[in-house]
This record gives structure tokens, sequence and C-alpha cells, in this order.
């Protein structure tokens, strides 16, 4: 997401949020992906998210009328939810895409983790 009150004309580095940590991706260097409409999820989201979804095969139950941030879609869960903000969650189907992007990039050395 982009910090409220940025310039659209002058993106600075602090400009660019993880919608689910709130802290600035670009500025701390940290790898991430981004979904539509500026959506991103940092890797360290990911990895949580991954983790909890995909590894331990859990999730949490989101309020009915809940859209993903990264696809915009309402989907079946399961959802992992950021636990900053209670309105920011998103699917496994983003969780996997997105996992599948930072694996494949050359420019991070990230690899899904396992357990
Ligand atoms: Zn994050
Ligand atoms: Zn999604």
């Amino acid at each position: 997401m982009h910090r409220e009150g940025h310039d659209p004309e002058d993106i600075q580095p602090g400009d660019i949020l993880c919608d689910f940590c709130m802290r600035p991706t670009w500025e701390l260097d940290i790898p991430s992906i981004e979904g539509h409409h500026g959506s991103v999820v940092c890797v360290e989201c990911l990895e949580v998210a991954w983790k909890t979804l995909v590894v331990d095969k859990q999730g949490m139950e989101v309020k009915p009328n809940c859209t993903c941030k990264m696809c915009l879609e309402q989907r079946e869960g399961p959802w992992w939810s950021s636990p900053v903000r209670d309105d920011a969650s998103i699917c496994r189907r983003c969780v996997k895409q997105a996992a599948g992007v930072l694996h494949k990039s050359k420019d991070w050395d990230w690899k899904k983790p396992q357990s």
C-alpha cells in the first residue's frame, strides 16, 4: 500500500508499505510482492502466512464479505490475517502465488519454508 498523504508524482522509498505489517518495505529493502491496486506483502508476512496456511494447514476465519488484499476477491478460506490490521487478509492462493514468484526471483535469495 502507499503511505497516506504520499505524492503520486514523486513516490519515495518510504511511501511503499507492506499491507500486513505496515513497514516501509522499499526503505528497509525487504523483498516484497505487489498485488492489485498497489497492495504489497513483504517476505516476512508471506513467510508467516505460508507456514500457517501451507505447512501447518491452519487458517483464520475472517469476516463475511472480506476480500483478499492482494487479489481483491472474496474466496472461501482459509485465510491469513494481518496481526496489526484487522482489515488486511490474504487468501491462500495469493500466498502460494507470491511465494512462487519470490522463490523464482533472481533478485532475492528466498526459498519456501518447509517447516
Ligand atoms: Zn509485512
Ligand atoms: Zn487473494
